[in-house]
């Protein structure tokens, strides 16, 4: 079977549902079909579902931002953080300076102590997506090649592409 182009909005919510992304009033994703440019399993589940369609995916945690590990918590001494001045639980921080470097939370404070969590804030979380499939095609042999979505209309190489 040939990889499409996929283009859909989305609204995520948690097993609360509570909402926790959405693409409403946005602009819609698009990605290559098994690039791993979306979750893997909001990916598979979506190879069936034709352009125009609406579906509800349900992504296990496993499929989603993975299982909880309980060897990404640890406990480092307070003056190791990048802060002044009070440390709230629930607190985030980047471990570096790129976008996508992993974030941790802060989850206890005790003395000179700080509990972090390195685990993504979603680990363990199973996830609803509702979808709305808004366009999709075949994919070129340039995407192909690349392993991304060139936007709408394949057009080519933007920027963020992250292939040059
Ligand atoms: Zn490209």
């Amino acid at each position: 079977m040939n990889r499409r182009v996929v283009t859909f909005h989305y609204t995520l919510r948690d097993p609360s549902g509570r909402v926790l992304d959405s693409s409403a009033g946005g602009s819609p994703v698009t990605y290559l079909e098994g690039a791993g440019q979306i979750i893997d399993g909001l990916d598979e589940q979506l190879r069936d579902v034709a352009a125009g369609a609406k579906t509800r995916v349900e992504v296990p945690a496993a499929k989603a931002y993975g299982e909880r590990d309980p060897a990404q918590i640890q406990r480092i001494p307070r003056a190791m953080l990048p802060v002044d001045g009070e440390v709230q639980v629930g607190a985030q921080f980047q471990t570096g300076p790129d976008r996508g470097d992993p974030v941790v939370t802060v989850v206890g404070v005790e003395g000179e102590e700080i509990v972090l969590d390195g685990n993504h804030p979603l680990a363990g979380v199973p996830l609803t997506f509702d979808v709305e499939i808004v366009g999709a095609r075949e994919a070129n042999a340039e995407e192909l090649s690349h392993g991304h979505a060139h936007g709408g209309g394949g057009g080519g190489c933007g920027e963020g592409c992250g292939c040059h």
